[in-house]
């Protein structure tokens, strides 16, 4: 099978954000050209409670899904379809943002470390306003491909057979945490005009077809192919994940995306005005 080369790798920058998180954006806020159907990834999480205790008090969405999983340590949150609850490690919160949602983010402070990552996909110009729609995915529901040396917890699409925990996810993409023992290769196939994406946050690997070697943390983005190849040097763990661009203008003002400058207008005045929640669940 051909094997998808490199397009770039990424390792981020430290920001601010919330009430004062430092966490690692590994991308956002630029050029979303090359990352497009995604928009942002964070890696969030630290030894230190300072880092990350004052967390993401109420704020809004519009436009777009966050895709929150835990590594370790627990994030209580709230929200203004009236979900409350704490998601805890391997466990994933799902968040379709659509025409509107408030939410928090409030990190628990962690006996030995808080760790993360909170990834945005954009949504088409079609489903922008759709119903705002939130799952909470547990640990134990995630399923898992196993294979000698391998493991693969199945959040969003397809992995070698295993259908994820999501099936309802606008565009369909794949998420998937993928976990390798030393010395173990995978090849993961790529749907169709999919662009994908590596997050190496423990180990290291060859992949591309050029066998290129990637330490964490790092992000490879990969060019468009059928499939890529991970060797494992090392016992390594990644964040795997696919889509299909969009190809759409994108007009992006913080917590929100949409299409234009009108739209953003739009959004940032029903908030001042107290119109911008247009669907209360509970
Ligand atoms: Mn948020």
């Amino acid at each position: 099978m051909a094997e998808c080369g490199i397009k770039e790798i990424l390792t981020g920058n430290y920001v601010m954000e919330g009430a004062g998180v430092k966490l690692k954006r590994v991308f956002g806020f630029h050029d979303t050209s090359l990352t497009d159907p995604f928009l942002l990834f964070d890696h969030f999480g630290s030894k230190n409670p300072d880092d990350y205790i004052k967390g993401f008090p109420w704020h809004p969405h519009r436009g777009i899904e966050t895709v929150t999983y835990m590594l370790n340590g627990r994030v209580e949150h709230g929200d203004s379809l009236g979900n409350k609850g704490v998601i805890g490690p391997g466990d994933v919160q799902w968040m379709t943002a659509g025409s509107g949602i408030v939410h928090q983010e409030m990190p628990e402070h962690a006996p030995d470390y808080l760790s993360g990552f909170q990834l945005w996909v954009n949504l088409p110009a079609e489903n922008k306003m759709s119903v705002p729609k939130y799952r909470d995915i547990s640990s134990e529901n995630i399923p898992v491909y196993s294979a000698d040396g391998i493991q693969a917890k199945v959040i969003s699409g397809n992995f070698k057979g295993v259908a994820g925990a999501s099936d309802d996810i606008s565009g369909s993409p794949m998420y998937a945490d993928i976990s390798l023992t030393a010395g173990k290769d995978i090849t993961i196939d790529i749907p169709d005009g999919y662009k994908a994406f590596c997050y190496l946050y423990k180990g290291s690997i060859l992949t591309g077809f050029d066998k290129r070697s990637i330490s964490s943390d790092a992000m490879i983005i990969f060019d468009m192919g059928p499939g890529v190849s991970v060797s494992a040097v090392d016992d390594s763990s990644f964040i795997f994940f696919a889509g299909r661009p969009l190809n759409e203008p994108v007009a992006w003002r913080g917590p929100i995306v949409m299409n234009t400058a009108e739209e953003l207008d739009t959004a940032f005045n029903e908030l001042s005005e107290g119109t911008f929640i247009k669907h209360r669940l509970k």
